[in-house]
């Protein structure tokens, strides 16, 4: 088995999962006592969370770059960066290492359309969902159309996502108001919804949506493993 290479702490709320996701599938596929080969770099969200607000992505860049080499130095074979946001480093990341990096969006894309799905929805912060660098992947790449919430919905969903659910704080309140957000987006034809923050999954789940729901952190965790079992 090769080791999967994991950037987290952005937050760590969810790294417990992917980390938890990634021993689950492999001893679903291997059995017996088998577990995840890996190794994790954490880094300190405060420190993340204030350079994306002053929008210095260059720092960022730079951070993300080091934590890909960190783990390229521990031995990974391959390297995955545990927050949707944070892909907008992905180049930085790939100049930076020479083993494969597994691109969230690229993962969550071939899952929509083993699904046959045209037309998704995108949540996540303002940055995924209002820049380029994640919607051109399943746009350009892959022919998907991408709706996103009004104005007023996208401050709501990012709001929950820093106010609350990087900090560990589910609320029921919350939950109904990205449920009501999700139903906006069926009614105008989305047939899927992706959560593109790895801690919408924490707050939403299959059974709280009509529609097809896309779990970045589930896809994202299941395609490295499948990746470190078949290289
Ligand atoms: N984990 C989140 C994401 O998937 C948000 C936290 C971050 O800014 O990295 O986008």
């Amino acid at each position: 088995m090769k080791t999967i290479g994991l950037i987290g702490g952005m937050s760590w709320e969810s790294s417990v999962v992917y980390y938890e996701l990634i021993n689950q599938k492999v001893k679903a596929i291997l059995g017996g006592f088998h577990s995840c080969k890996n190794v994790m770099v954490t880094v300190d969200f405060a420190e993340v969370e204030k350079l994306q607000h002053e929008g210095n992505w260059e720092a960022l860049d730079e951070m993300m770059a080091t934590a890909a080499k960190q783990l390229e130095m521990a031995s990974a074979d391959v390297v995955i960066l545990c927050t949707n946001t944070m892909h907008l480093c992905s180049e930085a990341i790939m100049n930076a290492i020479s083993i494969p990096f597994l691109h969230i969006a690229e993962a969550t894309a071939q899952q929509i359309t083993k699904q046959q799905l045209k037309k998704v929805a995108l949540l996540g912060t303002k940055f995924t969902m209002e820049k380029d660098f994640y919607k051109d992947i399943l746009i350009q790449k892959h022919g998907i159309e991408v709706l996103i919430p009004t104005d007023e919905e996208r401050t709501q969903v990012h709001n929950i996502i820093y106010n609350e659910l990087v900090h560990g704080q589910i609320k029921d309140a919350s939950r109904e108001i990205y449920k009501t957000i999700i139903k906006n987006l069926e009614k105008r034809g989305a047939q899927g919804v992706i959560l593109g923050c790895t801690e919408i999954p924490l707050l939403i789940k299959a059974t709280d949506v009509a529609i097809s729901v896309f779990d970045t952190t589930k896809i994202h965790a299941e395609s490295a493993v499948e990746w470190v079992l078949n290289n």
